[in-house]
C-alpha cells in the first residue's frame, strides 16, 4: 500500500516535471537543481556564482527552504531575481512547488539563459524528486566527512556533478579529497568531481566554466543567439 502511495505521488510529480522540462527547453533556459546538506554552502556557492557570472548572462535563482526567507534575502543583495518557495516544514522541493514559483513574474523565464534551484538542505529525498531540471548538482563539504557518498549514494549517482566545498578546510580534518572522488566516481562513472572553496575561492573558476558550457549548449540548442 505505502509503495503503491509512493509510486502515485512520484508519477504525478514526474509529469509535472516533465512539461516543465519541455517549457524551459523551448525558452533556451538551463535549469539546474542544487542540492546537499544544510550548511554544505549552496548558498554561499551562488553568491561567488552569482558575483561573476550576473555580469555574462541572464540568472534567476529559485530557492527552497523549510521555513526562512535567509537565503532568498542574501540571493536577493547580488541583485538577481529570486522566489523563494517555502515548503512549511517539506524536507524538498517537488515539481509543483517549482510550477507556481515559476508563475513569478519576477523570473521572467523567457528572457533568462540560466535558472537554478537552490534545493531544501537534505541528502535524501531531493535525489527522488525531479522539478524539471536538466542536470542535478550536489555540494559535499569536506567538514562533513568522506562517509556520506557511500551512505547517500543516490543522490551522488544522480548528480552530474559533485562540488567539494570548503577544501581550504581540508587540511584541519580528516577527509580525504582523492578518496571521495574515488567513491563518487564508483557511484557514478563519468561524473564531475570539482573541489573548490567558495571561501578563498580556489578552483570556482572550474565550477564557473561548467555552468558557461552548460548555459551555451542549451541557447545553441534552443537557437537563441541573443
Ligand atoms: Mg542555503
Ligand atoms: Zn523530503
Amino acid at each position: 500500500m505505502e509503495v503503491k502511495v509512493m509510486q502515485d505521488i512520484l508519477g504525478q510529480n514526474d509529469a509535472v516535471a516533465g512539461a516543465l522540462r519541455q517549457h524551459l527547453a523551448a525558452a533556451g533556459v538551463y535549469t539546474l537543481n542544487l542540492l546537499g546538506s544544510p550548511g554544505a554552502g549552496k548558498t554561499s556557492l551562488l553568491e561567488r556564482t552569482l558575483a561573476v557570472l550576473s555580469g555574462e548572462m541572464r540568472i534567476a535563482v529559485i530557492e527552497g527552504d523549510l521555513f526562512t526567507t535567509k537565503d532568498a534575502d542574501r540571493i536577493a543583495k547580488t541583485g538577481v531575481s529570486v522566489v523563494q518557495i517555502n515548503t512549511s516544514g517539506g524536507c524538498h522541493l517537488d515539481a509543483p512547488m517549482v510550477e507556481k514559483a515559476l508563475t513569478d513574474e519576477r523570473l521572467k523565464i523567457p528572457g533568462i539563459d540560466l535558472l537554478i534551484i537552490e534545493n531544501v538542505g537534505n541528502l535524501v529525498c531531493p535525489a527522488e524528486f525531479d522539478v524539471g531540471e536538466d542536470e542535478k548538482a550536489v555540494v559535499l563539504s569536506v567538514t562533513e566527512g568522506n562517509d556520506k557518498p557511500m551512505k547517500y549514494p543516490l543522490i551522488f549517482k544522480e548528480s552530474a556533478l559533485t562540488v567539494i566545498n570548503k577544501v581550504d578546510l581540508a587540511p584541519y580534518t580528516d577527509f580525504d579529497v582523492a578518496a571521495a572522488r574515488e567513491d563518487i566516481q564508483t557511484i557514478h562513472p563519468g561524473a564531475l568531481v570539482l573541489p573548490l572553496s567558495c571561501r578563498t575561492g580556489e578552483g570556482v573558476e572550474d565550477w564557473f566554466a561548467w555552468l558557461r558550457a552548460r548555459v551555451k549548449a542549451k541557447r545553441e540548442g534552443a537557437g537563441k543567439d541573443d
